[in-house]
């Protein structure tokens, strides 16, 4: 029996009340359901694999705050580490001792990690990590790949993924040309156009920034030649070669992307899981590009909440429970358990999906072509999407509100829960032919 999750008229009423005084009603675009239509659920409460909304439904969610709760909500030793943090003190803009720990946890974690910076999110972990690359080589130039989301930096606004691609805007009114003027879009999983690019320019490269499983075109699987060539590209041209592992950082295995494909980047990007549910982000990296940051070196950044005593104890939980847990195989038995239902219940519905995975993080692109990069990625009908989210959020199910967003399972999803979301989807594929 599925439950029926389509009453929110307090929701839309907080909407409506929201969105006189926020823009879009929402603090981030991609809570908005700009690309679905409807009014988001305002939530009120989370409880393991479980979201509750202020209009009394329970949803199994597969966002998980996209992405960090990666032992779903409200997980008991994070709870109790960030209760002990909060009778110390919320912030001292003075050194303490967990932020060593936490630096030390990330090292032991992410094999090329060596010297790492806490900051308050991914953004400004990539945007910091940019300057450092820069400031490490002395050029400016850097690649990106289209569909690849590095949150809302400048010079990486261009034909980026996420609620940037949903929106339709690939680049943002109030970015001046010269902020984007060195930046070199290609296409991912495209070896041809990198060589030429590195042929071209390979010397006035400072970075090449990707994310090694992409999540913000959807999930996007790189091959192994891409990843390798990217590699040696770097190293022969001396560019800083940039995981953006945001996302996939303690998501796809402890040590991220780099430790599942063995490749070794120059510097990496890290949030979400990384502050369990809190404002956090890292970049780190290499101890001879490190040491170019200030105070020790010469390029600037800084921030005065940076690693806040609070956000620091819940992501020193968060590592430890990994540690302790090992929930990769957990993770990766749920993920496929999911995948494979989509799969066959959109068989037998005669609705064309491919289902892009690794581990617990995954896309149900509604194509019946192969999706290795953007222009495949948006060639998926985006309106049957529609209907088939809002098949699933009326039946319990909160899933991300984009065809080009990666949903996500955690290690407390039980296969029950997975089961649910199976039966909803087989009724959900059924309905959207028409709906
Ligand atoms: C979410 C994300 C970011 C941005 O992080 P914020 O904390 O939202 O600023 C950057 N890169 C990737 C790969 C992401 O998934």
């Amino acid at each position: 029996m599925l439950p029926d999750t389509s009453k929110r008229t307090r929701s839309e009423s907080i909407f409506k009340q929201a969105s006189q005084v926020i823009p879009g009603g929402v603090n981030s675009p991609a809570r908005a359901f700009g690309a679905v239509g409807g009014t988001p659920p305002f939530m009120k409460r989370g409880e393991g694999a479980y979201l509750l909304d202020v209009d009394g439904n329970c949803f199994i969610d597969y966002i998980g705050s996209w992405g960090p709760h990666l032992f779903g909500h409200r997980h008991p030793a994070i709870l109790q580490a960030i209760e002990q943090a909060l009778l110390i003190g919320t912030s001292f803009g003075a050194p303490t001792e967990a932020e060593a720990e936490m630096a030390q946890l990330v090292i032991e974690m992410v094999p090329s990690i060596e010297m790492v910076r806490m900051v308050n999110s991914g953004t400004e972990a990539t945007m910091s990590a940019i300057r450092v690359a820069r400031g490490f080589t002395g050029r400016n130039g850097i690649v990106k790949f289209a569909g690849c989301y590095h949150g809302h930096v400048d010079s990486l606004l261009v034909a980026a993924g996420s609620g940037a691609l949903t929106l339709g805007c690939p680049s943002s009114p109030g970015v001046p040309p010269g902020a984007t003027a060195n930046t070199v879009v290609l296409t991912y999983n495209d070896c041809e156009s990198l060589k030429v690019a590195f042929q071209k320019n390979g010397d006035q490269l400072a970075a090449v920034i990707l994310e090694p499983v992409v999540g913000n075109m959807g999930c996007v699987i790189p091959t192994p030649e891409f990843l390798s060539l990217l590699r040696q590209l770097c190293t022969q041209h001396g560019t800083v070669l940039i995981f953006d592992e945001v996302m996939t950082g303690f998501r796809v295995a402890a040590g991220g992307a780099q430790q599942l494909f063995g490749i070794t980047p120059d510097m990496t990007t890290l949030g979400k899981i990384i502050g369990a549910g809190m404002p956090v982000g890292a970049y780190g990296g290499r101890a001879d590009i490190m040491n170019c940051v200030s105070p020790i070196g010469k390029v600037y950044q800084a921030g005065t909440l940076s690693g806040n005593p609070v956000a620091m104890a819940a992501g020193i939980a968060m590592l430890k429970l990994i540690r302790e847990q090992n929930p990769y195989p957990r993770l990766e038995q749920a993920g496929q358990r999911l995948a494979d239902g989509f799969q066959a219940a959109a068989h037998a519905a005669r609705v064309d999906v491919r289902i892009n995975r690794i581990g617990s993080m995954l896309t149900v692109f509604l194509t019946s072509h192969t999706v290795t990069d953007l222009d495949s990625a948006t060639a998926s009908d985006t309106a049957r999407f529609a209907r088939w989210f809002h098949g699933m959020l009326n039946r319990g199910v909160y899933l991300p509100c984009s065809q080009f967003e990666a949903m996500f399972v955690s290690a407390v999803h039980t296969n029950a829960d997975i089961d649910q979301t199976i039966a909803a989807a087989v009724a959900s594929f059924a309905g959207c032919q028409t709906d």
